[in-house]
Parts: structure tokens; sequence; C-alpha cells
């Protein structure tokens, strides 16, 4: 049985999954190493949600991302049967030229590493696995799939900002992310929804990271994020849009450092810094206090806000879709949103929403409205699968 891996390396956390492809894809495990260089944890389950591991690790044992890639190979080496094909990685950033994900090699990953300043929370955890892999494993065929690759079919004129056009040309653009989860969205949508998939549709992806994409017949149009994870929607901690003229005041008034500045912009912000109290929506849900109700508020009206500039950008709406963890886990939050898009012809069917049904509309809604759990994952072993067996790459907005 001949088998993919799936990387997602983050800051603290290593999430792995792994897919036979025999036929199709099937998932057979999935699991997280959580904690690294503070209180390492395992925890890996079997496709039936069955625990396989579930172990703590000292803090010495798993320092960094390459011990802890060692013990997951490990485990997977020892544990799992079949044949390891090729690994496919997430990468949050893969710059102006990458619609589709690549073949990974040297020259790859040094480009790769270029994008760093642009994601700098993300791309050197997400390049980490990779560079390691290619030193330990140089004959393993590895894939880069790109968060940025689904947008680059956008019509150029909407990725510039409005300074001059020479920092255009040095990459100061629009990329747009969560591009593997609008990518599967799209898919899901096409095979269930056939009617609507091809015409006008807003994806929001709210998860702890969150943003929305205007999809004309599948494919990407707009976006709400930008040069950076930063723009569009406030997040769980990420501040989502904001006047650069704040930036300079605090710079120059408050005598803030570039670093400062970062870590205040995508740690302390958002839903955190609204609320004072917490960067996950269920305890904002949960609170009383006026912060909390102030953080709510405001991400719902941002989102309607940014819905309405998307709905333009299409020149109408066929479809809206709620997906990650606050859209397909949070009826009350789909509700707040959706009564904000009333005037765009949304109307919920509160069973339906309650139940977390896929089509939540109501039969009167000129807008149908769909609840889809993403899986980036799997488009990441689909996007691994083609590469290494066609030799060839996947274009934007294919499926
Ligand atoms: P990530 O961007 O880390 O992949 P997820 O898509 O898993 O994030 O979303 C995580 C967020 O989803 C949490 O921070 C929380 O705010 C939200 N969430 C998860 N379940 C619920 C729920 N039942 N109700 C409201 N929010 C939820």
């Amino acid at each position: 049985m001949d088998t993919i891996l799936v990387v997602n390396a983050g800051s603290s956390s290593l999430k792995f999954e792994v897919f036979s492809v025999a036929g199709s894809l099937t998932r057979l495990v999935k699991g997280k190493m959580e904690g690294i260089g503070t209180a390492p944890h395992l925890s890996i389950r079997n496709a039936g949600g069955e625990q396989l591991a579930n172990d703590d690790y000292p803090s010495e044992a798993i320092p960094d991302l390459p011990s802890a890639m060692r013990l997951v190979g490990q485990w997977l080496g020892e544990r799992l049967e079949g044949h390891l094909i090729a690994v496919g990685h997430r990468v949050v950033h893969g710059g102006p030229n990458h619609a589709g994900p690549a073949r990974v090699d040297e020259s790859l990953l040094r480009e790769l590493e270029w994008y760093t300043p642009l994601a700098p929370l993300h791309q050197p955890n997400n390049l980490a696995p990779i560079r390691v892999l290619l030193e330990r494993q140089p004959d393993l065929a590895q894939v880069a799939c790109f968060d940025t690759a689904f947008h680059r079919g956008h019509d150029p004129m909407t990725d510039h900002y409005a300074i001059p056009t020479r920092y255009f040309e040095e990459g100061v653009r629009r990329y747009g992310f969560h591009g593997l989860s609008y990518e599967y969205v799209a898919g899901r949508l096409a095979e269930v929804a056939p009617d609507v998939g091809g015409g006008r549709v807003i994806v929001a992806h709210l998860g702890s990271g969150a943003s929305m994409c205007a999809l004309h017949e599948g494919r990407s149009v707009e976006s709400t994020l930008g040069f950076t994870a930063l723009d569009g929607l406030p997040m769980g901690t990420r501040c989502g849009q904001i006047d650069p003229g704040v930036l300079l005041y605090l710079l120059e008034q408050h005598g803030m450092s570039a670093r400062q500045l970062q870590d205040m912009l995508y740690k302390e912000s958002g839903l955190k810094g609204l609320s004072g109290i917490s960067n996950d929506v269920r305890d904002l849900l949960d609170s009383q206090e006026a912060g909390a109700a102030l953080a709510l508020d405001h991400f719902v009206h941002r989102i309607g806000l940014n819905a309405g500039a998307l709905a333009a950008a299409l020149s109408g709406l066929d479809a809206f879709v709620f997906t990650a963890g606050v859209g397909e886990n949070s009826p009350v939050m789909r509700e707040r949103i959706a009564r904000k898009l009333r005037w765009l012809g949304v109307s919920l069917d509160t069973e339906r929403n309650n139940a977390g049904e896929l089509l939540i509309s109501s039969d009167d809604s000129t807008v149908k409205v769909f609840v889809m759990p993403t899986d980036e994952e799997l488009m990441i072993a689909r996007h691994t699968f083609a590469l290494i067996t066609a030799g060839g790459t996947v274009s934007a907005g294919a499926r």
C-alpha cells in the first residue's frame, strides 16, 4: 500500500495526516504534536477516531520541529504499514508566481525562504520540516502546497495597492490566503450544488484565522486577505484591516519598534485585543462582559461590510458558504452574520441552521447558504498525489 504524509507545521505544533493512495485517497491517521519545546504532547487517532497515541514527553526530548519530525516519523514508521511515496506540506506563502503546488528541491526552498518576511509567524515553521526531510531523505518526493496559489488567477488590477507600482513589481501586492480551504470548498460545492457552484459565491473561512473569498465559476476573484495574513477581517489575535495611519502614529508617537508592532498586530489584536478576554469565540459567547460583546459585534459587523464588498466584486450573489471552526460549529454566529446579509437576499431556516445541515437557507432565500467542513489536508494529499503521478502542475482553481 502506497501512502502520502501531509504535514502542517506551526510555531509550536506539528499536525500530520497519512493517506493511503490505493485507488482513491483514504485517510488512515490524523495526529498532532503540540507544545513543542514547552510541554510536548503527541496525540494520534485513526480514521475511526480511535486513539492510537496520547503521550507526554519531557520538553528537552522535543525542543524543536526537527525533533518532533523525528519522533513522528519514527512512530509512523514503526506503527503504520505501507510505503511512503511522498510528503505534502502546507506552505502559507508561495509568492506571486506559484499558481499551483510545486515539487520541492533546493532552489524552490531557497525561493520560499525569501517570502519569510511576508509571513513571519508561519513561513519559517512551514519550511523547517521540508528542510529536515530534504537533508535526511533527499530521494523522498516532497510537494509544497501554497495558501496563496488559489488566488493567483485574479485580475492583476485587483491585487495592487495604490502606492507607486515599483513596489508591486518588487512583490508588494495582495496575495490572499486560506487558498487550500477555498479550493476544497469550491470543489465540494461543484459536487453538491452544481447549480450555484458555477455561479457567484462568497466563502467565509472563519477559524482562528479568518477571511472571505469571492468565487466566480469556482475560481477566486477577490479575497479579504492581502499582502500578509493580517488584512481583512479581525481574527482571533490578528487585527484585520487597519488604517496604515494608525501604524505611523504608533511608530512615531509611541516609539514602537517594528517588532513590537508585529507582535501587537499578530498576537494581541483581533478578538483578543478587543475583548480583553479571549481569542476564542466560544469564550466570548459564554461571557457577559462588555468586552466580549464588543468583540463579537465588531467581528460580525466587519464580516457584513466585507461581504458587501465581495458581492460588489461579483456583481451579485448566488450562494454563501460558512466553513472553519466558527463557521462550521456555531449556529448562533451564523445566524448573527446571516442577519447582516439579509439585504443581499439571505434568509436562514432556523432548524436547518441549528442542526448544522449542509443547506441552511430557507426555501425562499434568494441566496443559498451552506455549511461545509473544510479539509485542507485532503486538498494537500490530492495535490501531492496529482503532482507526483502526473509530474505536471495543477493550475489555479483546479479541483
Ligand atoms: P485554525 O485556524 O486554528 O485551524 P479552526 O478552524 O479550528 O482554527 O477554528 C478555531 C476557532 O473556532 C476557535 O478559536 C473558536 O473560536 C472557534 N470555534 C470552534 N468551535 C466553536 C463553537 N462550537 N462555537 C463557536 N466557535 C467555535
